[in-house]
């Protein structure tokens, strides 16, 4: 066994977890070649045939927006189009092996030479095929990771991260990544410890290790002292999640006793099926883009789901963000590509009102879904007033429009989002909008021209930094002022360290990933209302 060895990255995702290490990419097992054509085409068909059921198997159990993503890909394997060319060489005396790898690596140069960006996305779906079924033939049966996996690599995708089941343990601790990353935000919203920004690690001959994305730590090869260590830090974390959990329950409120309004963040309606709904004051932020994984989703699709994330919160609010396309939330065939700076690019509102068409579509489904509970929609990236007048505009040209249908409707209020620091330093002039919320992940990095998804710059997307402080402050003094209720949707509610700042700035309502309504109801308990 290799002597343990210790490494320290950041923490992205707060939490601890021991287990098996499993490489994200993983050397391919050599197989010897049957020689046989028949035999050949057999092995192929039923390693394709074992990998549907497999993945199947899985978005049967991951549900959701992951139960999405893994269907589309039983659906490419189901395609006999796909594997055709490879049944044709093997025909013409190639191994099953290679004949599939050759084949699908075709495949991904077509794709990911399309001048369509969702042909492009696509590519990333046709490795998984890849290797899934080539493992299969090679032997490697076991497409689930072995339980507590820790997933290590270079990186993680989104769709990696969706297709593993968190729910028997496990951690991700990963070379590069940053903790402001689309896949860190899933992280924490699903409870998965995670640790970004280890550098090259050289992890031949170890086969386990300990994370504690508290620490930032890793531990490879741990001895038994560390998993003593680690049993005990653990048996603490079951304590203080116990504590956690009932504080959960409890209205939140300042050592002083000032009430503040604790809310949640959800990315799709799957998340809330394991959620009491007393554990928040509502929810404060909808991320709509998880519905727009593959394509634009139709009228009906987007309706069904605002309309049960509705029914689960009512009465109290939910705030149905707007799409907020681009930056690192890419959507295929939507987003613009080959922009020098997204993040500064067609982003959030802006994408929208340069594609009413789709915008509409979204409008038209929140409006019908706001009958079914106490609807909000909320503007992403807004930077001029002119924005608001626009998407309130098109929000009264589909409310009339429904009417006219005879559709059941309501026209909820329009809010924005506080992100963008043209709004934080003057928002006195967006006193159109029905409500704020501060969107403290980008505000922050647009304020320290550090991007969120840089690990290089991570230390200096620092919302603590006194400029951010600063410019939430100004915008909860606006809302006093013009009537106008202020909220706080970005990570920085959910971590324990600011909560005395945001407290002392006059925040009075937060809106936090679900794991971390305990944690910071506890914090806003410790902290003194100014
Ligand atoms: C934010 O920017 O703080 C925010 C809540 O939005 P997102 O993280 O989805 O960009
Ligand atoms: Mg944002």
């Amino acid at each position: 066994m290799p002597q343990a060895v210790e490494h320290h990255g950041r923490p992205a995702s707060p939490g601890l977890a021991a287990g098996p290490l499993v490489f994200l990419d993983r050397p391919r097992e050599t197989r010897r070649a049957s020689g046989d054509p028949a035999r050949e085409r057999e092995a192929l068909l039923s390693a394709i045939a074992e990998s549907i059921e497999a993945i199947r198997a899985l978005a049967d159990r991951a549900g959701g927006d992951a139960a999405d993503i893994l269907e589309f890909q039983v659906a490419m394997l189901e395609d006999e189009t796909l594997a055709a060319p490879a049944i044709a060489r093997i025909a013409a005396s190639i191994d099953a092996v290679t004949a599939w790898t050759e084949t699908i690596a075709a495949q991904i140069g077509d794709y990911e030479s399309s001048d369509d960006e969702y042909f492009r996305a696509r590519a990333a779906d046709l490795r998984d095929l890849r290797d899934e079924v080539a493992r299969r033939l090679c032997g490697e049966a076991e497409v689930a990771l072995p339980e507590g996996a820790i997933l290590t690599g270079e990186d993680v995708t989104p769709s990696r991260f969706l297709s593993v089941d968190w729910s028997r343990g496990g951690g991700i601790a990963l070379f590069a990544g940053s903790p402001s990353s689309h896949v860190a935000m899933l992280a924490r919203s699903r409870g998965v410890p995670m640790i970004v920004g280890l550098g090259a690690l050289d992890l031949s001959d170890h086969q386990a290790a300990i994370v504690d994305a508290y620490a930032g730590r890793v531990i490879l090869s741990p001895r038994d002292e560390h998993l003593s260590e680690y049993e005990t830090a653990r048996s603490d974390e079951a304590g203080r999640t116990g504590i956690e959990g009932e504080a959960a329950l409890r209205p939140a409120s300042t050592k002083d006793g000032v009430p503040v309004s604790v809310m949640i963040n959800v990315a799709g309606p799957e998340e809330l099926d394991r959620l009491d709904p007393a554990i928040c004051d509502g929810i404060g932020l909808v991320r709509t883009e998880f519905l727009f994984h593959h394509g634009v989703p139709d009228e009906e699709t987007q309706f069904r789901a605002y309309r049960r994330i509705l029914e689960w919160a009512a009465p109290k609010p939910v705030v149905l963000r707007t799409l907020d396309a681009g930056g690192d939330k890419p959507i295929p065939g939507l987003t613009i590509d080959g922009e020098s700076n997204p993040f500064l690019g067609t982003r959030g509102i802006r994408l929208c009102l340069a594609r009413p068409d789709i915008f509409r579509i979204q409008l038209r489904a929140m409006a019908r879904a706001a009958v079914h509970g106490n609807a909000k929609i909320m503007l992403p990236m807004v930077t001029v007033p002119a924005e608001i007048d626009q998407a309130a505009a098109l929000l009264d040209e589909v409310v009339a429009q429904l009417a006219a249908e005879g559709i059941r409707h309501a026209r909820p209020p329009l809010g924005i989002m506080v992100e963008v620091p043209a709004v934080a330093v003057v928002p006195d002039l967006f006193a159109r909008a029905a409500f704020f919320s501060i969107g403290s992940n980008d505000l922050t990095q647009y304020v320290t021209a550090a991007a969120r998804d840089v690990g290089a710059v991570s230390a200096l997307v620092d919302p603590g930094h006194p400029a951010v402080v600063a410019l939430v402050a100004r915008v909860v003094d606006a809302g006093l002022r013009l009537g106008i209720d202020v909220s706080l949707c970005g990570d920085m509610g959910g971590d324990p360290r600011h909560i005395p700042a945001l407290m002392a700035a006059g925040l009075r309502s937060v809106s936090v990933a679900p794991p971390q309504v305990g944690r910071t109801k506890l914090a806003i308990a410790a902290a003194d209302s100014q």
